[in-house]
C-alpha cells in the first residue's frame, strides 16, 4: 500500500510509541497526585513542556497542551475575542482558505457581534502582508492566518505578517498545524502571539495538541473543570498522549532539513509527472509549497471516482473536496483560489512523508494518469469537452 495522505494524518513514529507506553504500563499516575507516582508523571509533563517549547523558540509557561489543532485554534480564537471585546475592538481579520476549525469559531463570534472579515487568497493560493496590513483598522483585535494551507500546500509569509501586526500592535495568531515538524518556526522572530499545532501531523498520536500563547496573553477557557494547565485547559492531563507529541515533534525538528529535501524531490517528480496529464493544473502555490503537499485539478473527471479507483490499486489519497454530512459541495480552498466549480470537483491531494520511497512515486504515477484516462473515457462531461460541445477551462 501506498500511504499519500499525511496532510490528513500520519503514521506514528516508533519513538512517539515508545514515549507513550511507560505512562500507559508504569507510570500512568495523574499528575495531580500528590504520591510519587503522580509527580513523576507530572515531571513528565513539565519535560515535554520544555521540549516542545524549545522547538518552536518559546518558554515552558507559554505552552498549553489540548486535544489537538481544533480545540488550540477554538482557544486562540475566542481567547483573542475576550480580549478584544473588553477593549471595545471586534473586528478580526482571517483567510478564505481556513481550516474550518478557524472558519467555523469565526462564525460563531460573528453571531455574537464581531466583524470577520476574510481576506480574498489569489490564484496560487496565498495572502500578503500588505493586504493585512491594508485591512488592519484601529477596532481589528485579531489577526489569524494559517501558517501552510492543508489543501494546496502553499506556505504564507508568517514572518512578515507578524511584523505588521507587532508594528500596528494586533494580536497574530498562526494555525501551524501543517508547518509544525515541517517548516523552521521561531515564534519570536516571526513575531507570532498564538500558534496552533497538532500532534498527529508530525507522526505523534491522534488527540493530541497544543496552543503557544505569548506570555502576558490571557487565556479564556473553552472547557471547565479543574485547574490543570495553570487553570487554562480543564480535564487530566492526556500524559501518553503528550510524551508521545512531544517526541514526535523533537524528532521532526531534529530532522527537519533533510526530511523537507528527500520529501520535496519526491514531491517534484510527482508534479512534474502528474504535469504531462492534458488538461490539468497544479494548485497551490508552486515555490513557497510545503515539502510533502501535490494538488491537482483534472478536468472533466470526479475526484472522488478517482479516489476510490487508487484505492483499489493500493494508494491512499485524497480530494480537495469535503464531502462532509453528505453534501458535495467543492473546497472551499479551490473555490478560494478561483477553480470554477466543475474543475474543483475533479482534484487530487497526494501528501508526502519522509517515509514515501522511489517505488511509491513510481507506482502513483503510473496508476494516476491511467485512472484519469479511464474515467475520462466513461465520463459525459469529457465526451462534450472533446467534441468541442462545451469549452476546456483547464
Ligand atoms: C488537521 C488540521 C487541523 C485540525 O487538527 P486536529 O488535531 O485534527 O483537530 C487544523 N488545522 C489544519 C490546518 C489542519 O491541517
Amino acid at each position: 500500500m501506498v500511504y499519500a495522505d499525511n496532510a490528513a494524518t500520519t503514521k506514528m513514529s516508533r519513538t512517539a510509541i515508545d514515549a507513550m507506553l511507560p505512562y500507559m504500563e508504569t507510570h500512568y499516575g495523574n499528575p495531580s497526585s500528590l504520591y510519587r507516582l503522580g509527580q513523576e508523571a507530572a515531571e513528565a509533563l513539565q519535560s515535554a513542556r520544555e521540549t516542545v517549547a524549545a522547538c518552536l523558540g518559546c518558554t515552558p509557561r507559554e505552552i498549553t497542551f489540548t486535544s489537538g489543532g481544533s480545540e488550540a485554534d477554538n482557544q486562540a480564537l475566542i481567547s483573542a475575542a475576550r480580549i478584544g471585546e473588553r477593549k471595545g475592538k471586534k473586528h478580526i481579520i482571517s483567510t478564505a482558505f481556513e481550516h474550518h476549525a478557524i472558519l467555523h469559531t469565526l462564525k460563531k463570534l460573528e453571531k455574537e457581534g464581531f466583524e470577520v472579515e476574510l481576506l480574498p487568497v489569489d490564484p496560487i493560493g496565498t495572502v500578503t502582508a500588505q493586504q493585512v496590513a491594508d485591512a488592519i483598522r484601529p477596532d481589528t483585535c485579531l489577526v489569524t492566518t494559517m501558517y501552510a494551507n492543508n489543501e494546496i500546500g502553499s506556505i504564507l509569509p508568517i514572518a512578515e505578517i507578524g511584523a505588521v501586526c507587532r508594528e500596528k500592535g494586533v494580536l497574530f495568531h498562526t494555525d501551524a498545524v501543517q508547518a509544525a515538524g515541517h517548516l523552521h518556526i521561531n515564534v519570536n522572530e516571526q513575531n507570532i502571539d498564538m500558534l496552533s499545532l497538532s500532534g498527529h501531523k508530525f507522526h505523534g498520536p491522534k488527540g493530541t495538541g497544543v496552543l503557544y500563547a505569548r506570555q502576558g496573553i490571557p487565556l479564556t477557557n473553552i472547557i471547565e473543570g479543574g485547574a490543570q494547565e495553570r487553570g487554562k485547559r480543564a480535564g487530566t492531563e492526556n500524559v501518553p498522549g503528550i510524551m508521545g507529541l512531544a517526541a514526535a515533534l523533537k524528532e521532526a525538528c531534529d530532522h527537519i532539513g533533510e526530511n523537507a529535501a528527500k520529501v520535496s524531490a519526491l514531491r517534484d517528480q510527482l508534479i512534474a509527472g502528474l504535469s504531462q496529464i492534458p488538461h490539468s493544473a497544479l494548485n497551490g502555490d508552486p515555490v513557497h509549497r510545503l515539502p510533502g503537499n501535490v494538488n491537482f485539478c483534472f478536468e472533466g473527471i470526479e475526484g472522488e471516482s478517482l479516489l476510490l479507483l487508487l484505492d483499489q490499486a493500493g494508494i491512499c489519497a485524497s480530494s480537495g473536496s469535503a464531502c462532509t454530512s453528505g453534501s458535495l459541495d467543492p473546497s472551499h480552498v479551490l473555490l478560494a483560489i478561483g477553480r470554477p466549480h466543475e474543475v474543483a470537483h475533479g482534484s487530487l491531494r497526494l501528501s508526502l512523508c519522509e517515509w514515501n520511497t522511489q517505488e511509491d512515486v513510481d507506482h502513483i504515477l503510473k496508476e494516476v494518469p491511467r485512472i484519469v484516462a479511464y474515467l475520462r473515457s466513461i465520463s459525459p462531461v469529457w465526451k462534450d469537452l472533446a467534441s468541442g460541445k462545451k469549452q476546456f477551462m483547464l
